[in-house]
């Protein structure tokens, strides 16, 4: 039985998944081996950890046949191993078909068979295609969060997100609430965890210094370590590293959803 333990982080676009994953990758890095797979076609998960951009598995196949594990494998803050599946070329093909080349190159390449204790993948949920589900549905990752604020769209994907994982008979570890600062936000999000048989994780308040680091291409816990934010993704590494409650989720039909949203308005 290999010790890694394995977690996916889905969300809808722009909700800050890649902030989360790779704050926590940065908050397990000084005591953990960790390896960080983006599996978002922006490929801008691990840009914080490394410092820029690093090529994508799709682009790096496409100029050399014989990719090697350093063609695509990058080190980042404190040596948390980076990669990025990359995607096709907007209106070309399916966003996801760069998640289902990419975990078959890094298979290939024994990259899962590197000695790491914690495996984070950062995964688009709006659309919960093929490709978006490989982490799920290939036993790559073991235990599924998904980040949402208390908006209507970024709970309508979460709501999506789990019924692919309920079809996929997935474990949903919770829900991580991004906040947004809308009204009755965090009463939504429990009452949401609540409706779909799951529990609230844990609680990002928004803030500006979030957006200093990423233009510093830094995550808080580089460029801001003492700040009350940094705290909050460490706090969340360890909830989700000492995390033992993990559900089937129920998610609602699209009426049932729309009672649910309607009721804070
Ligand atoms: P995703 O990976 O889900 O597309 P990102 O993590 O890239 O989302 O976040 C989208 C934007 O929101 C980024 O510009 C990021 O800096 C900002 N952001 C994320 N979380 C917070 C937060 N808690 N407070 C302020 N800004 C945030
Ligand atoms: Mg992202």
């Amino acid at each position: 039985m290999s010790k890694t333990k394995k977690i996916a982080i889905y969300g809808k676009g722009g909700i800050g998944k890649s902030t989360i994953v790779s704050n926590i990758a940065a908050a397990h890095s000084k005591d953990k081996k960790v390896l960080v797979i983006g599996c978002d076609p922006k490929a801008d998960t691990t840009r914080t950890l490394v410092g820029e951009r690093i090529p994508t598995i799709l682009d790096t196949l496409k100029t050399k046949k014989n990719t090697v594990t350093e063609d695509i494998l990058y080190i980042g803050y404190n040596n948390v191993d980076c990669v990025e599946s990359g995607g096709p070329e907007p209106g070309v093909g399916c966003a996801g078909r760069g998640v289902i080349v990419a975990m078959s190159l890094l298979e290939r390449l024994g990259i899962f068979s590197k000695d790491h204790d914690l495996i984070i993948y950062d995964v688009l949920g709006d659309v919960v295609c093929g490709g978006f589900a490989v982490p799920l549905r290939e036993n790559f990752a073991d235990e599924v969060y998904i980040v949402t604020s208390g908006e209507y769209m970024a709970l309508y994907a979460a709501n999506n997100i789990s019924k692919g994982i309920k079809k996929l008979k997935g474990k949903l570890g919770g829900i991580i609430c991004n906040c947004r600062g809308i009204d009755n936000e965090l009463e939504i999000i429990y009452e949401f965890a609540e409706k779909i048989n799951s529990n609230v994780i844990g609680i990002v308040p928004r803030n500006e210094i979030v957006q200093k680091s990423e233009i510093d291409a830094k995550t808080v816990l580089e460029k801001f370590p003492n700040s009350p934010q940094a705290e909050v993704y460490r706090k969340l590494a360890n909830s989700i590293i000492l995390n033992k409650k993990f559900v089937i989720p129920q998610p609602m039909d699209i009426e049932e959803f729309d009672i649910f949203f309607r009721k804070f308005q």
